[in-house]
């Protein structure tokens, strides 16, 4: 069997039999897979307390084609991100952001999409008291972005004309973005946003991860990246830890 040396995340995990885990990892190499630790739950197993939920190292898969679950036989861990366990808002945001990525990403992703996600983790772990959430918004509109949803929001997402931007402007979540005047009167639904929640969207998606909101409007992105997510991700079904986070109130 081919083995596979590569940086991977721990991004779910669950016990299996009497001794093992089943995780799910997100890899440099290889994208989203499912492994097998084999004995990691023995007192004195090789793994010892690596495998925790968001820890990142360099993992050794016994890989074989067209298997569901390759075999994990080592995992060095380089970063264990315990602060995201120690806040709440920290910790149910990292969950959000793995069910995402789990859902939505491929065996192909690619070490880009690797990079955005240790990244994404790695913001909302650093997040101050109160900022964890505004850290999430801006992790999963960048992981929505590099999986190719990133919504239009400079030219309208109707008939692509630049869009001069007032006091608020139509965002519409089926168009894919914003709307000019004339597209957004001949279409129905939409949610009119103001000038100051598009430019948090352009900062966010261009990499900011150092936006301070309010309470209120941190909801309202919430609210919006829910409804985006729903609409072109998720075909109506549901995204329980995402899901979740979405429509909690947070803390700050
Ligand atoms: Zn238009």
């Amino acid at each position: 069997m081919p083995l596979l040396v590569t940086d991977a995340i721990v991004l779910h995990g669950m016990e299996y039999l009497e001794s093992s885990r089943i995780l799910r990892l997100i890899t440099r190499d290889a994208g989203v897979q499912a492994v097998i630790a084999k004995g990691a739950r023995r007192p004195r197993s090789r793994f010892g307390s690596a495998l925790d939920l968001f820890a990142q190292g360099s993992a050794q898969l016994l890989t074989k084609p067209g298997r569901d679950l390759q075999t994990l036989t080592s995992f060095d861990v380089t970063r264990s991100r315990g602060a995201l366990a120690a806040d709440l808002d920290r910790f149910t945001g990292a969950a959000a952001i793995a069910e995402i990525v789990l859902r939505f990403a491929h065996d192909d992703s690619g070490p880009e999409f690797f990079d955005i996600v240790e990244h994404a983790l790695d913001d909302v772990a650093a997040a101050p008291p109160g900022a964890g959430r505004e850290r999430t918004i801006g992790a999963i509109w960048r992981i929505v972005g590099a999986l190719g949803f990133a919504p239009s929001l400079d030219d309208c997402s109707v008939c692509h004309s630049p869009v001069a931007v007032g006091d608020a402007v139509l965002f519409h979540h089926r168009a894919g973005g914003i709307l000019c005047d004339r597209c957004a009167s001949s279409h129905g639904g939409g949610r009119a946003i103001p000038r100051d929640a598009l430019d948090a969207l352009r900062a966010w998606l261009g990499g900011s991860d150092s936006l301070a909101l309010g309470g209120r409007e941190a909801r309202a992105h919430q609210r919006l990246l829910h409804e985006f997510v729903r609409e072109h991700l998720a075909d109506g079904r549901a995204i329980r830890a995402f899901d979740a986070w979405a429509t909690s109130a947070g803390e700050g």
